[in-house]
């Protein structure tokens, strides 16, 4: 992967509902450097995504036929669904930004294999479980039976903390961004004074 040295690739993983998307867009619309990659996914779209810029959307077969040209650098199959992220979206913006990543822990570990990389690994998650079912039935995204099986990978997702350098929970989105903000101040100036 041809990566500009100056770059990082910012890895935010974390339960289904702890809220990642929304610090994302708060990463994204103060850092202008950070690019987020879009992935492809077999999910269909909810009701407020748009093809090509949350997800690209594509069915089953598309989405082998791309695993068997080599084109993910990492995917995962996740509540029945496959998600991956494309060796082409990320190599065209690593050359000029940075690049965020929405993605679960066994793409944060497939990743973790390419030892050129500058990861910087951030686990997110709620103060308790109960936290997390009110934020799923609250954003009203999922049916019941989907909020029980997110709920239930939490216990699972939970487990993989320790291959994350920094682990974060979030009680206040505020605090929690600030905290993130620390950590990409430190991280790209230690790179700087790597650099000189
Ligand atoms: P959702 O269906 O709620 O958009 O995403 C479900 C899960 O898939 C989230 O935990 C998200 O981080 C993960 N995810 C999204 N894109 C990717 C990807 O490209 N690779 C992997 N491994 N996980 C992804």
């Amino acid at each position: 992967m041809p990566q500009d040295e100056e770059n990082i690739l910012l890895i935010l993983s974390s339960p289904s509902g702890a809220g990642k998307t929304t610090l994302s867009k708060k990463i994204q619309q103060k850092y202008y450097s950070f690019k987020i990659s879009v992935s492809h996914t077999t999910r269909s779209p909810r009701d407020n995504e748009v093809d090509g810029v949350d997800y690209y959307f594509v069915n089953k077969e598309k989405f082998q036929e791309l695993i068997e040209k080599k084109s993910f650098y990492e995917y995962a199959k996740i509540f029945e669904n496959f998600y991956g992220t494309s060796k082409k979206e990320v190599n065209s913006i690593i050359k000029t930004n940075d690049i965020l990543f929405d993605i679960d822990w066994q793409g944060t570990k497939q990743l973790t294999s390419f030892k050129n990389l500058r990861l910087v690994k951030i686990f997110l998650t709620t103060y308790d479980k109960e936290e997390l079912k009110k934020r799923l039935i609250k954003r009203n995204q999922n049916s019941s039976e989907e909020v029980e099986t997110r709920l239930k990978s939490f216990d699972k997702d939970i487990l993989h903390w320790n291959d994350y350098d920094y682990v974060l929970i979030n009680k206040n989105l505020e605090v929690c961004f600030k905290q993130i903000e620390k950590i990409i101040i430190t991280e790209k100036t230690n790179l700087t004074s790597s650099l000189i």
